[in-house]
């Protein structure tokens, strides 16, 4: 007949086996000691199978140093050690198994690594615990991305997709208190399209948009990756250019103007040109604050327009 212990051990056994969480004990060698249900449903391989195998030979991808490191440092060091999906999707490659989750190929994991001890107090194996927290990691990469949408959103401008007003403001603080404390130059540059109204009267609306769109991708097109491209307002476009002093800051407005000015958008066979005017400011110690800055660029761009538009001007 069995004693007491073995009975209760033989019931425990069957709890560990049938959880719904994995269970893997590896000794010294990485020879695999148990291997509960849950590891032999998502790994396609058997207890028998695993069983007295290293965990290499059954999960090749575990030679990393990632693993390698966490096992050894319990069996050293005799604490156990957490990992979540967040360092790593998973210690074990599962496919997964609910069709819930189409959005994922594999399961996410989070994992205890436990010291088991011998009665004399060594640490003999390590238990591996994991966790399936799919769920949890979808949903929340999810929200992630929605939220990385939303301020996507949020800083764009929709017909254009340059940064739109508000954000661009918030760039344009930002450049202003930067170069407080920096020597580089840093110039600001206010373009409007010239009598717009008559192509949005002449032409419609919709081709008043268009006319808007090519301004922003020519500005696109002709701009650094640096330079902070924002539209301010209807026909009204705003540019930061980092590093960049005011010849440099001529040169390209100029190419800009002239880009514009060669343009032609096809209407129904008939050809629409229009041309812009700019207006450049330069920060310097005279310019108490961004607003102050973009002052100063909208009267260079008002002096353009005062002059017969099609041209760039400098604030004196
Ligand atoms: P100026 O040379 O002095 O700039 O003359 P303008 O006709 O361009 O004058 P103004 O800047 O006052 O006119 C801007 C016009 O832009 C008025 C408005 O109807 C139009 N507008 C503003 N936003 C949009 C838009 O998103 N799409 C279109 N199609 N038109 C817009
Ligand atoms: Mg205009
Ligand atoms: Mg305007």
């Amino acid at each position: 007949m069995q004693t007491p212990v073995f009975e209760d051990l033989h019931w425990l056994l069957d709890v560990l086996q049938s959880t719904d969480i994995g269970i893997l004990v590896l000794d010294r060698q990485y020879n695999v000691e148990m291997f509960n249900r849950f590891m032999q449903v998502h790994s396609g391989i058997s207890g028998m199978d695993a069983v007295d195998r290293t965990i290499f030979e059954l999960f090749p991808y575990l030679t990393d140093e990632w693993f390698t490191r966490r096992v050894n440092s319990v069996f050293d060091l005799g604490v156990p050690v957490y990992t979540t999906y967040q360092e790593r999707d998973a210690v074990f490659d599962f496919p997964l198994k609910l069709p819930i989750h189409h959005e994922t190929g594999s399961m996410y994991q989070n994992s205890t690594f436990v010291p088991l001890r011998s009665p004399t107090d060594i640490v003999e194996k390590v238990a591996i615990v994991i966790y399936d927290v799919t769920s949890t990691a979808v949903n929340s990469k999810k929200l992630e991305q929605a939220k990385e949408q939303l301020l996507y959103l949020s800083r764009t401008d929709k017909l254009t997709g340059l940064s739109n007003r508000g954000y661009w403001q918030e760039c344009l603080e930002q450049e202003y208190h930067r170069n407080l404390r920096s020597e580089e130059p840093v110039t600001l540059v206010m373009l409007d399209i010239d009598h717009f109204k008559n192509v949005n009267d002449n032409y419609g609306h919709a081709v008043g948009d268009q006319a808007i769109c090519q301004v922003s991708s020519t500005l696109l097109e002709l701009s650094r990756t640096v330079d902070v491209c924002g539209r301010y307002g209807g026909e009204e476009f705003c540019v930061i250019l980092p590093n960049t002093n005011i010849d440099g800051a001529m040169v390209f407005c100029e190419r800009l103007r002239k880009a514009i000015e060669k343009l032609e958008l096809n209407i129904d066979g008939q050809q629409l040109s229009f041309t812009i005017s700019l207006g450049v400011a330069m920060l310097d110690n005279t310019v108490n604050s961004a607003h102050q800055w973009l002052v100063c660029a909208d009267k260079a761009l008002y002096a353009s327009k005062e002059g017969g538009r099609n041209k760039t001007s400098v604030y004196q």
